[in-house]
């Protein structure tokens, strides 16, 4: 018996290897990881050094093997029948085919052009209280706007384009 750390799986970047050193130290054998902070830091480099090395023991080298090539415990476990009534589907046609609608593009490009061009009408016009007000009010209505949608969300069905 020596005391040599062995390679038992390398990993291309920090994360996966220190998700395999918590599975082995979960599993009581204890590992290290070499080349961890080189390539956090340097990434670009991983291929080159061989990944974040997973070291362990030669000692525990076979159980950490075996630890490491276990599938995961399925811990939770989705019964697809407990979603199975909260699927919306359409008044009108019975469609599943249903999304929230979302805030239309020219809609927000509308606002936005109009508190834009606010700043350049008002100075033309010399309306500066006229400005100011419309450089406050746009953004607030449109933030109570964007409230207002998410919380009462529209749905629009894909099928025949219902909307409720
Ligand atoms: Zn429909």
């Amino acid at each position: 018996m020596s005391d040599d750390l062995i390679e038992v799986a390398n990993f291309r970047d920090y994360i996966s290897a220190n998700v395999a050193k918590s599975k082995l130290e979960s599993e009581g054998i204890h590992c290290v990881l070499f080349n961890d902070l080189l390539i956090t830091w340097n990434w670009f480099y991983s291929n080159a050094f061989g990944g974040v090395r997973v070291m362990v023991g030669d000692v525990d080298a076979g159980k950490a093997l075996a630890v490491l090539s276990s599938k995961p415990v399925e811990l939770i476990h989705i019964d697809p029948e407990a979603f199975a009534d909260e699927e919306v589907t359409c008044p009108e046609c019975s469609c599943s085919n249903v999304h929230e609608e979302r805030i239309p593009r020219r809609l927000f490009f509308l606002f936005a052009l109009l508190w834009y061009a606010s700043g350049f009408i008002a100075s033309a016009l010399g309306v500066w209280v006229t400005a100011i007000v419309i450089q406050g009010a746009v953004p607030v209505l449109f933030i109570i706007y964007l409230i207002h949608n998410r919380f009462n969300p529209v749905s629009i069905c894909a099928n025949c384009g219902h909307k409720w």
